[in-house]
């Protein structure tokens, strides 16, 4: 586990992989996995290596991994199958409907109708 890490954060243990995730893609940045309870027949979760608790926490020095993870979407869902276009979503704080405590990106795709979203 790095040092930004979290030993509480259930994200932080998959990033670790101490806590099992279906894993598409992995790189010195992110590590991206499919949700456990996916609400469109594609949901996978941009998850950053670095434990930042929501977009509230973010700064300048986040902008190139922010970047990165909103770049990466189109090259994912075109790997995973998504042809007829796809949604990236943030939920920042209680207010803003985040249940887990680290930064993350949804990403959703495939034939609607969704369950959400
Ligand atoms: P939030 O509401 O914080 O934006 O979204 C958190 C998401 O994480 C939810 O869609 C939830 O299903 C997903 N999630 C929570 N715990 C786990 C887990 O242990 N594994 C996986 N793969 N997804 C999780
Ligand atoms: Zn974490």
């Amino acid at each position: 586990m790095n040092n930004d890490a979290d030993p509480d954060c259930i994200f932080c243990k998959i990033v670790a992989g101490r806590v099992p995730a279906k894993k598409v893609h992995e790189d010195d940045q992110v590590v991206v996995f499919h949700d456990i309870h996916p609400w469109a027949p594609v949901h996978v979760l941009l998850v950053p290596r670095q434990h930042i608790v929501s977009m509230a926490e973010v700064g300048p020095e986040h902008q190139a991994l922010l970047g990165h993870m909103m770049a990466l979407v189109p090259r994912l869902m075109r790997e995973l199958g998504v042809t007829g276009g796809f949604r990236q979503v943030i939920n920042t704080g209680r207010d803003g409907g985040q249940e887990v405590m680290h930064l993350h990106m949804h990403a959703f795709g495939g034939p609607r109708p969704w369950q959400r979203g």
